[in-house]
Formats: C-alpha cells, structure tokens, sequence
C-alpha cells in the first residue's frame, strides 16, 4: 500500500518533521503519523494506536528531499 496523503509540513532549522495521514494495514484505520525527513529514506516500527499491531513503515525521499512515498505494511509479510 503506498501513500501519498500529507496532512501537514514542519520545518524549521534542524528538523523537517511531516505528519501523513496514513492506513493502519491490520485494521485499516486511519491515523497521523510523523516522518523526520533530515533522517533520509528510512524504515521503521510503529504501533497502529487503535489495534496495536506493530506496522512497518519504508519512508523514501525523493530528488528534493522531501516525501516521495510512505508504505505501511505488517510486520510479518
Ligand atoms: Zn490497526
């Protein structure tokens, strides 16, 4: 699942800290979460807060450095 929704830009001198509104992949409900683009293309861990299944997230930057893509996927696959 690939997700292209930005909810909402912060930058200031050291962080650019997005959040994006993304799809828990066990549940499939919606919730913000926050990608620290100074951080590069990353991959990371997090918890869906309404059922608490670990879903892991591969954020890319594109050639700007901003967001290019945002996967949420389960943990096992
Ligand atoms: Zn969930």
């Amino acid at each position: 699942m690939i997700i292209n929704e930005l909810a909402e830009v912060i930058m200031d001198a050291t962080n650019v800290v997005i959040t994006v509104c993304v799809r828990c992949p066990y549940c499939g409900e919606q919730f913000d979460t926050t990608v620290d683009l100074s951080a590069g293309d990353q991959r990371y861990i997090e918890d869906c807060y309404v059922c608490c299944q670990p879903i892991e997230f591969s954020a890319a930057l594109d050639h700007n450095g901003e967001l290019g893509s945002l996967e949420a996927r389960r943990d096992n696959e």
